[in-house]
């Protein structure tokens, strides 16, 4: 299995301006992406992989999230523990991969158990639910900050990476995108939501669900593949560059994707929501024309809806196709811890 092009370098990368603005891609690629030769598939892709017993590897990642910066520091606990290890399981999941183990490390300002018991209850719920046992980590006094990370079973060869895509591929995206950016809005006094959409857009951002039963059902359908952290438009633009590859995505289609299409304004703010919205944890995936029975069957299988939303072109870049055949360029603003 080849080993991974780290996110090939940005423009912004390549500046020598010791003063420029250092991107999340950019720092990770200067000071820590490193060949790993032990590893099956290093860093660069949704999770690394190591060779395990009996044709399986090992499906490894790592999510942090920082209170203030990945939630609200009055966050519910019990959503928290439940969205804490949902976004490290939905890399797995963008991998195939059949969550085994996790660890969790913890900086705590307090021991509060009116917080750690709701807290330890919607982690160890949604862990129950996919066999993933809690088998160690870290404690520690400090500014809340939770770090999880997943080990998965993935058969030998069979790991969805972002690194397989092909022109003339189909472009699909599973459940919905958008409504999770749509009720940090509302939160932030951003966008007026009326009491009910808040609460159903705000389950998207406090619960999201990891597709694991979706990325298994996808081994040997889908070529490429990859999880919506970041927002569709980026991280459908980290399958493109390691797949040399660009994409046309149906206008049309995308705003459909919003489950409240109608509070986010004009179709061009419902179509940014989709593009740019960020924290959905769906998966977006390529497969050939010729697999599109397969993808339906995964679907179904997998209880979970999937959206056909473009094609894989030999150009790069991204671009938009309305219903009339017309093309224009899309400049993804997908989300960057130190750029934005
Ligand atoms: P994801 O959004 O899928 O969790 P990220 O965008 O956070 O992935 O990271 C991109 C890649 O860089 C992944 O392969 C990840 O493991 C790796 N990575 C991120 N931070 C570091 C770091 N500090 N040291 C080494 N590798 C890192
Ligand atoms: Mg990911």
């Amino acid at each position: 299995m080849p080993q991974p092009q780290f996110p090939p370098a940005t423009h912004a990368d390549a500046t020598t301006d010791a003063n420029a603005p250092l991107g999340e891609f950019a720092l990770i690629r200067r000071y820590f992406a490193r060949p790993s030769p032990r590893a099956v598939l290093g860093i660069g892709d949704d999770c690394a992989l190591l060779a395990g017993p009996s044709g399986l590897h090992w499906a490894v990642s790592t999510d942090m999230l920082v209170a203030g910066r990945h939630f609200f520091p009055d966050a519910d606990p019990r959503m928290l523990g439940h969205k804490a290890l949902a976004v490290n399981l939905s890399d797995l999941a963008a991998c195939g991969a059949q969550p085994q183990a996790c660890t969790l490390a913890l900086a705590l300002p307090q021991a509060d158990p009116a917080w750690l018991g709701p807290f330890s209850e919607g982690l160890l719920a949604l862990a129950d639910a996919h066999g993933c046992e809690l088998i160690g980590g870290d404690t520690t006094r400090g500014p809340l900050t939770i770090c999880i990370t997943v080990f998965g079973h993935v058969p030998q060869h069979q790991a969805l990476l972002r690194s397989g895509a092909r022109a003339g591929d189909d472009v699909y995206v599973s459940g919905q995108l958008g409504d999770a950016r749509l009720a940090l809005e509302a939160r932030q006094g951003l966008r007026p939501l009326d009491p009910s959409t808040l609460a159903a857009a705000a389950l998207r951002m406090d619960q999201p669900t990891p597709r694991i039963a979706l990325g298994m059902a996808l081994r040997g359908v889908a070529s490429a593949a990859a999880d919506v952290s970041d927002g569709l438009a980026g991280d459908l633009g980290h399958i493109l560059a390691q797949s040399s590859v660009g994409a046309c995505l149906h206008a049309d289609v995308l705003p459909t994707l919003l489950a409240h299409r109608t509070a986010a304004g004009t179709e061009a703010e419902a179509l940014q929501y989709v593009l740019s919205g960020g924290d959905d944890y769906e998966l977006v995936f390529t497969a050939p024309p010729s697999a599109r029975a397969a993808v339906q069957a995964a679907s179904h299988t997998s209880h979970t809806a999937v959206t056909r939303i473009g094609y894989l072109t030999p150009e790069p870049g991204l671009r938009l196709v309305d219903a009339q055949g017309q093309h224009s360029d899309y400049a993804a603003t997908a989300f960057d811890h130190f750029l934005s």
